[in-house]
């Protein structure tokens, strides 16, 4: 089953991820977590890339679909993918389409974590603390909001109209959300 997680930063994708790899043994798929690893690795994509992180700006969509082509196309994850954090843009969701076309797969459900952004400063916050993220300062935050209002939120018409979209209530305990996902995926 491939599950595609969407929302904006702060909305609780990557808990939600670890919970369905979890529960169906698939794999999560994060952009994110597959950046800061270039970074941390110092590779050439990483020396691209560390100043667009730190200050909250989407790295370039080449780069994110090349990193992307890799996962779609690795036979042991095949339609077990649980996508965190990519598509982030109309771009990334129309190449997300060509390559699981491409590699005949579909994605089985959409679901869109609806969070105000009062939660999202604060569960960011937490992290930032508990995680130590580098890119999880308050200002950098508030661009990576600005950021998926402007660019990411019009990927959800891409989606919202189709048949697998379901959205919840983000702001919910992770635990209620959870038990909402499990429902959907009548688990
Ligand atoms: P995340 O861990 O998903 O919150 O992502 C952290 C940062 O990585 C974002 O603020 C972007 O700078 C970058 N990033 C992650 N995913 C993408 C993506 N799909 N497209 C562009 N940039 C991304």
């Amino acid at each position: 089953m491939n599950i595609i997680l969407f929302g904006p930063p702060g909305a609780g994708k990557g808990t939600q991820a670890k919970f369905l790899i979890k529960v169906l043994n698939n794999f999560q798929v994060s952009t994110g977590d597959m950046l800061r690893d270039e970074i941390k690795k110092d590779t050439e994509i990483g020396k691209k890339i560390i100043s667009f992180m730190n200050e909250g700006k989407f790295v370039d969509d080449e780069i994110v679909n090349s990193l992307m082509k890799k996962v779609v196309f690795d036979t042991s994850k095949k339609g077990k993918l649980i996508f965190d954090g990519y598509p982030r843009t109309i771009e990334q969701a129309k190449n997300l389409d060509l390559l699981l076309t491409e590699s005949k797969q579909q994605i089985d459900f959409v679901f869109f974590l609806n969070v105000n952004k009062e939660t999202i400063v604060k569960r960011i916050e937490k992290r930032r603390i508990e995680e130590k993220r580098s890119d999880d300062d308050l200002d950098t935050i508030l661009k990576r909001y600005d950021t998926y209002l402007k660019t990411t939120s019009p990927v959800l018409n891409y989606y919202s109209s189709k048949q697998n979209f379901y959205e919840l209530n983000g702001n919910q305990e992770i635990d209620q959300i959870n038990e909402q996902i499990k429902d959907f995926l009548k688990l």
